[in-house]
């Protein structure tokens, strides 16, 4: 597992969210030991705190890689949305769910559970309805809260 900092989190903003981002690094190194007995996610995984404008985290399966916006203090929803990408880094290292390209349509889809998914996403509505989305929405916070009770008194 790789986890850091950006170089614009930790040196852009005249070095502004520096240290909210060191702090957040070593909060998620800890969170993820943890993590890692609960979800089935790749070892060599890699987390980047970063500044970020649509979303809060991301997950790229192509290069097993995790987004998180650094515009959170280490709490519990920090937790949950580094839960919620790493289930989703579970589904793609599980093959439950996989990507696949529509030669006809051309663009990607996902086979989930065996299925394939129509993947024309057009409102937010459609895309939290998606099984894999429902499945990390489900369990985000159960996951952290678990975490959460164990670096509670460390980090509070
Ligand atoms: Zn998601």
């Amino acid at each position: 597992m790789i986890i850091q900092g950006s170089k614009s989190a930790l040196q852009g903003y005249d070095g502004k969210y520096r240290q909210r981002t060191e702090r957040l690094v070593e909060f998620t190194k800890d969170a993820c030991k943890l993590y890692r007995e609960l979800l089935n996610f790749p070892d060599d995984v890699t987390i980047v705190i970063k500044p970020m404008k649509k979303f809060a985290g991301l997950y790229y399966e192509d290069k097993k890689k995790v987004d998180i916006s650094f515009k959170f203090n280490p709490n519990i929803p920090f937790l949950e949305i580094l839960a919620h990408e790493l289930v989703h880094a579970e589904q793609h290292h599980t093959s439950k769910i996989h990507p696949v390209w529509l030669e006809k349509k051309h663009a990607w889809a996902y086979y989930w559970d065996g299925k394939l998914w129509d993947n024309d996403i057009t409102d937010y509505q459609r895309y939290i309805n998606q099984p894999w989305e429902i499945e990390a929405f489900t369990r985000q916070s159960e996951l952290a809260l678990t975490v959460w009770e164990i670096l509670e008194a460390k980090y509070s």
